[in-house]
């Protein structure tokens, strides 16, 4: 039988290391918010495939749909013979999506692919070039991509430089002490230095911050980003590629402040575990490339989008952003419970929107000093016990929640009483 340790060698003989895995095991088979390894050994999954799964691993539907379409046809290439399941997923998004107004979407494979086609529309939209993104941002790993994430280590190190025209604006944090009028005038100066407003495309964000922490945008700022767009005529991108489908509680996190963005990228819990993505805007928007500058060979995949519209319909049917609202309070409640029990001093925040929902770690509350290596061993500690943790932030030092919203109450309750065994382990 194979173990995880044979197929650790192979993998670090065969694989390259910059590719790194949170969990030294290897996946068998997996149900709902559950995962078993090649070992037999049982796992909560509470990283859902970062964020895939807001729908569970294997949701009924969704893989009843993707083997319907599979004995169809599996790929045509959409610029070469177009199918309808490519159709009907963008008229469900532009039905979902905010905005009382014309909307088209664009179906690609990765939410990487999604930010760099919604920057290439809102540059061919406006004429103009430039691209405003945040402190701590993640929005892929191509180059473009990369130049607008905000973090170095891992993923920028080494592998400069990055495409010109992308300028960095602060991301209000408790943490970096930047409150929303710290940060709006950060944003003004960086128009009157470095960045002239009427050559910006487009300001981007996440309207959670995800990998950056669990941030949601406050309101406020999110309202004045529109307004300042509106004003020099930038476009807003919300990237929806994590918090979007119900993480928050509602379909897209931006509609927390009721702002409408002209563009929104989608990925991840879209689908279900199956490689789709997209970008939905103004129809005026998008449309601004001419036939042929927009596409790729797999964009749009039928199985992926036959997979996306029966996860689509298993939030509809399920409940799931409510249950998403209920999953985030309880997590909430549960969270300062636990931190108070097994680590007094070291939990020194807990921030997210609905079931998008992190913790942070201090090495005590009085310097609020980032604990990156009580985090990491917090999650050693409940992988050994048997629950998936991945941690998330600028100085790696919290703990995100991306469970199933599929998962029972007892499963969460399991999940629960392991990660407090897991900090009380880690602190010991
Ligand atoms: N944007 C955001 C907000 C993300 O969280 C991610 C992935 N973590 C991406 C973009 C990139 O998506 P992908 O990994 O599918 O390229």
């Amino acid at each position: 039988a194979k173990t995880n340790a044979s197929l650790l060698a192979r993998r670090q003989a065969a694989v390259p290391h910059g590719v790194a895995s949170a969990a030294p095991v290897f996946a068998s088979h997996a149900e709902n918010a559950e995962l078993w390894d090649v070992e037999g050994n049982r796992y909560i999954d509470f990283a859902g495939g970062i964020a895939v799964l807001n729908t569970g691993h294997r949701h009924p539907k969704v893989v009843e749909a993707a083997k319907a379409q599979e004995d169809h046809y599996t790929h045509t290439s959409f610029q070469v013979v177009p199918y309808e399941p490519y159709v009907a997923l963008a008229e469900k998004l532009n039905a979902l999506a905010p905005g009382d107004f014309a909307k088209k979407t664009l179906l690609v494979t990765t939410g990487a692919e999604a930010v760099e086609n919604a920057v290439k529309i809102a540059r061919a939209a406006t004429g103009r070039t430039g691209v405003i993104a945040f402190t701590g941002a993640y929005h892929g790993r191509t180059l473009l991509t990369l130049g607008m994430t905000g973090k170095i280590s891992p993923y920028k190190k080494d592998v400069g430089p990055f495409p010109a025209d992308v300028f960095r604006a602060p991301f209000p944090s408790k943490r970096n002490d930047i409150t929303v009028a710290d940060a709006l005038t950060a944003l003004e100066n960086l128009f009157l230095t470095d960045a002239q407003p009427d050559r910006i495309a487009a300001i981007i964000l996440e309207p959670v911050l995800g990998e950056g922490g669990y941030y949601p945008v406050p309101t406020e700022l999110m309202q004045a980003l529109r307004g300042i767009c509106d004003k020099h005529g930038i476009l807003l991108i919300a990237d929806e590629v994590q918090a979007g489908f119900g993480r928050t509680g509602t379909w897209f996190a931006i509609e927390h402040s009721g702002v409408v963005p002209d563009l929104i990228t989608v990925a991840k819990s879209m689908a279900g575990g199956y490689p789709i993505a997209g970008v939905i805007g103004r129809a005026d928007v998008m449309d601004a490339l001419a036939p042929g500058g927009l596409g790729g060979t797999y964009g749009g995949n039928p199985v992926a989008c036959a997979a996306a519209l029966a996860a689509i319909q298993a939030i509809e049917e399920e409940g799931l952003l409510a249950r998403s609202t209920a999953l985030g309070e309880h997590f909430r409640s549960r969270f300062a419970e636990i931190g108070a029990r097994a680590a007094p001093y070291r939990m020194w925040d807990i921030r997210g929107l609905g079931a998008m929902l992190a913790v942070e770690f201090v090495t005590d509350f009085e310097t609020a000093t980032p604990d990156a290596a009580l985090t990491k061993s917090v999650c050693a500690h409940a992988l050994k016990r048997g629950l998936i943790l991945l941690s998330c932030g600028m100085h790696g030092n919290a703990v995100r929640i991306m469970v199933p919203l599929t998962a029972s109450d007892e499963i969460i309750e399991e999940g629960l009483s392991i990660f407090e065994e897991a900090l009380t382990a880690a602190v010991a």
